[in-house]
């Protein structure tokens, strides 16, 4: 009796000798797994903004699939992967402004290509009732009942009634674009899956090569001035719901439009205001979104698959087009957007069989 007992407590002892020895051996362990959940972004994406010079940086296919490898003790307990829910599509929401007159000319350009891939995710807001898009769209088409003049106060009243509709929708990011944006919707689907929609993400291009300066009239009197990077609209932006959240006191129920007042500035300078200058958070600079202010020819022919937007040249500038062959010529397809479509969708009914041409 007195002999076994005292097997039993030298066991134990020299068992939970063992189960010290194997926590020691799992702390290295612990710790990259809970420092790799706390970094804002993966790196991929922060060194194009660095080497602006590089046309790898136009590229998406190298980027890190689904972001984070596992870490070693995921990879001890035989998880391969993380159980983060990988994003869908039905987590963005695509607001695309425009105007009464540009129903035609351009958004139906839209609805032939890109958005009849995101039929769920793309809300138009606009400023004047148009049957024919209602039946096109039917809930999708937001009436914002703001101005249809090309003023600050317009536009700026239709951001203020986008963001408001995307706080309302519950998803995870809200991607803004111009009704001369094409969206390459798995490419904004492949970028956005590799950060996460609870931290503060603001995502875009910026048109100038250096922050903007404005006189600081929210939080102090307009005496002191402040230098800040914003996305151009022209390009389209993304933002976190995170973030989109924190920009409520600025943002929300029409004081975006106070706002903007405030600063005097545009729609988008004023997203940037707030994000940069009033919550302290950076924008993360990305080379994959195209407005027509840079030129879209330098593009190269083999990286313009891979962008996240792409634009074209108004009236005054019809030339500036991505360089893209492919079906249509530059008569049939000036914007390229056409050609861009059926590159992505050959299967598409309206886009040439390969047998035909
Ligand atoms: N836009 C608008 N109201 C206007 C003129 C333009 O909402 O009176 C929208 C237009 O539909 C587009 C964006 O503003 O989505 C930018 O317009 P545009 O491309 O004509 O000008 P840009 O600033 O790019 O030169
Ligand atoms: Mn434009």
């Amino acid at each position: 009796m007195h002999v076994s007992s005292m097997g039993v407590s030298k066991f134990c002892f020299l068992f939970s000798l063992a189960l010290c020895a194997l926590l020691l051996l799992l702390i290295p362990a612990l710790q990259p797994s809970q420092h790799q959940g706390d970094l804002p972004q993966p790196r991929a994406h922060t060194k194009p903004a660095r080497h602006p010079g590089q046309w790898e940086a136009y590229r998406l296919s190298d980027r890190a699939e689904g972001g984070l490898p596992p870490t070693e003790l995921e990879l001890w307990w035989g998880l391969g992967s993380r159980s983060r829910t990988p994003l869908e599509l039905k987590d963005i929401f695509i607001a695309v402004k425009t105007t009464r007159k540009y129903h035609k000319s351009r958004l139906d350009l839209l609805f032939q290509t890109w958005v009849s891939k995101a039929k769920e995710q793309t809300f138009i807001f606009t400023d004047g009732e148009d049957q024919e898009l209602r039946r096109r769209a039917g809930a999708n088409v937001v009436n914002t009942n703001c101005s249809a003049a090309h003023t600050r106060q317009a536009l700026c009243c239709k951001m203020s009634v986008e963001y408001d509709k995307f706080i309302e929708s519950q998803r995870k990011w809200f991607c803004h674009m111009d009704d001369d944006n094409y969206v390459i919707v798995p490419s904004l689907l492949k970028l956005l899956s590799s950060f996460q929609h609870t931290q503060d993400v603001y995502l875009g291009r910026p048109s100038l090569d250096h922050p903007i300066e404005a006189a600081e009239r929210v939080k102090s009197d307009g005496s002191v001035s402040v230098k800040f990077w914003f996305a151009t609209g022209g390009a389209g932006f993304c933002i976190s719901r995170g973030l989109a959240l924190k920009m409520s006191p600025w943002a929300s129920l029409g004081n975006f439009i106070s706002t903007a007042e405030k600063i005097r500035l545009p729609d988008d300078c004023t997203i940037g205001y707030i994000i940069e200058a009033l919550l302290e958070v950076t924008l993360t600079h990305t080379h994959l979104f195209h407005s027509h202010l840079e030129n879209l020819q330098r593009l190269p022919t083999d990286t313009v698959l891979e962008q996240v937007t792409l634009s074209y040249g108004g009236f005054e500038n019809r030339r500036n087009v991505v360089s893209i062959g492919g079906a249509f010529s530059l008569v049939e397809d000036p914007s390229r957007f056409k050609t861009v479509h059926c590159l992505l969708y050959p299967e598409t009914d309206w886009c040439p069989s390969k047998g035909h041409h």
